[in-house]
């Protein structure tokens, strides 16, 4: 193609002498041929640096020899480069630069949430496979009695009603193998929560009196949630997440052996916490399980969602009628890690559904 276009009159200086030289140019493959009768050389295209495009005036091309090229009728310059396919090839150059760019861009978003989803997560497991146990207990009492003096009073319900649901939850983990029950703990509390139920690490359980009420003491329905709860416990649930919102604090902790500045900092950063979907896949899952091994009905969880839910509604009407008092479940929502701070959607209770016989 561009043996059509015609060839460019320009000057040429040498860069040795001051010297103009009148020469022509044309354009062959990969190639910028400068001819007169004096001079006949061939330089890479590549290797000219082209000036930049201006609107106005004269064009000076720099050639790798120190030479230049200078032509007074930038418009003509311009039309050449233009017919040659010169403009296009910058074009181009830029698009590859951009391309690189953007993929780069991409790369390192890729990285991040790949990072985010999985670097982290796989971090948190392997710190949690080489903590003590031990650390779990320290962990649930020091929860614990930052939640009794912000949250909780003692329960009053009946020690009778208390034994009732202790021993519901008993006969229902008889028909697991015996490794797969965590030590656990059922304590029962009045509480600002309103109805919910909390698994601490190192296996204690709190159950408020409000979601014993919430169900009328229904002993099915409350083994459905401690079930949930125990699987948190059993894949050790808080610890990971601990260490995913303390990653550097969790790592120091370890390695020093000295893990009394993370504790201090606990009941701050559970407060901001919740636990991630897949910890709350795994403790449904592990509340099917239970039931089903059981003989029960997984179906009974779902009687638990409706209420709450039923329940969230009224409080949102209160809310939005004037009433200034707070619900209490507002007062929950900080504890990210409680049963009623995840709401139940379409999947979970499809869960239970779906393995309801
Ligand atoms: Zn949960």
């Amino acid at each position: 193609m561009n043996t059509t276009v015609a060839a460019l009159p320009v000057i040429y200086f040498d860069g040795k002498s001051t010297r103009a030289q009148p020469v022509e140019l044309r354009m062959e493959g990969e190639f910028l041929h400068v001819r007169s009768a004096e001079l006949a050389f061939d330089v890479p295209v590549a290797q000219v640096i082209w000036p930049e495009r201006t609107r106005h005036g004269r064009r000076c091309a720099e050639l790798p020899s120190g030479a230049t090229l200078q032509c007074a009728d930038g418009a003509a310059w311009d039309h050449w480069c233009r017919a040659n396919g010169l403009h296009e090839s910058a074009v181009v150059r830029f698009q590859q630069s951009w391309r690189w760019v953007t993929g780069f861009v991409l790369a390192f978003f890729v990285l991040m949430v790949g990072l985010y989803n999985w670097g982290l997560p796989a971090l948190a497991r392997g710190i949690v496979a080489i903590t003590p146990q031990s650390f779990d207990e320290k962990m649930g009492q020091t929860t614990l009695s930052a939640i009794d003096d912000a949250l909780m009073g003692p329960s009053g319900l009946a020690l009778a009603q208390q034994e009732g649901i202790r021993n519901a939850f008993t006969r229902a983990l008889r028909a697991q193998a015996p490794g797969q029950v965590p030590t656990w703990n059922l304590k029962f509390r009045k509480s600002r929560l309103g109805p919910n139920a909390l698994a601490l690490p190192g296996g204690t359980l709190l159950m408020t009196d409000e979601m014993v009420q919430l169900v009328d003491g229904d002993t099915d329905v409350l083994t459905a949630v401690l079930a949930h709860e125990l699987g948190h416990v059993k894949h050790r649930h808080a610890l990971a997440m601990l260490v995913q919102v303390s990653a550097l604090g969790a790592v120091t902790s370890l390695v020093l052996g000295d893990f009394s500045s993370l504790l201090a900092a606990l009941p701050a950063l559970l407060g901001q916490a919740h636990y991630s979907r897949e910890a709350e896949r795994e403790a449904d899952s592990n509340a099917v399980q239970v039931l089903t091994q059981a003989g029960m009905d997984p179906r009974v969880m779902v009687t638990m969602f409706d209420r709450l839910a039923a329940l969230r509604e009224l409080e949102s009407k209160e809310t939005s009628g004037g009433n200034a008092e707070k619900p209490a479940a507002a007062i929950g929502n900080w504890l990210g890690l409680a049963f009623a701070s995840h709401p139940a959607d379409a999947e979970r209770i499809a869960l239970f559904r779906r393995n309801s016989h």
